[in-house]
């Protein structure tokens, strides 16, 4: 995604920058840090790319069968 694009939520301008991705699931939680994201300036609403969107799946899935019930993880840039 261009980063000129409005936010569909409240027409504002995202910009890049990074976000913290959180997975309620079954067994636990896993939070996600410093994931690259276009942030809209006015309501902090986070877009993912496709790329960073993959690899952030992968490393759910990964942390999910850890079972460990609240996991922080650092994503790498
Ligand atoms: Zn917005």
């Amino acid at each position: 995604m261009a980063s000129k694009e409005l936010c569909p939520i409240c027409g504002g301008f995202f910009e890049k920058g990074t976000t913290t991705f959180t997975v309620d699931y079954k067994a636990g939680v896993v939070v996600v840090r410093n994931v690259t994201a276009f942030v809209c300036d006015q309501c902090g609403e986070a877009w993912l790319d496709d790329q960073t969107a993959e690899k952030l799946e992968h490393i759910v899935n990964k942390a999910k069968k850890e079972k460990n019930e609240f996991q922080v993880i650092q994503m790498a840039a």
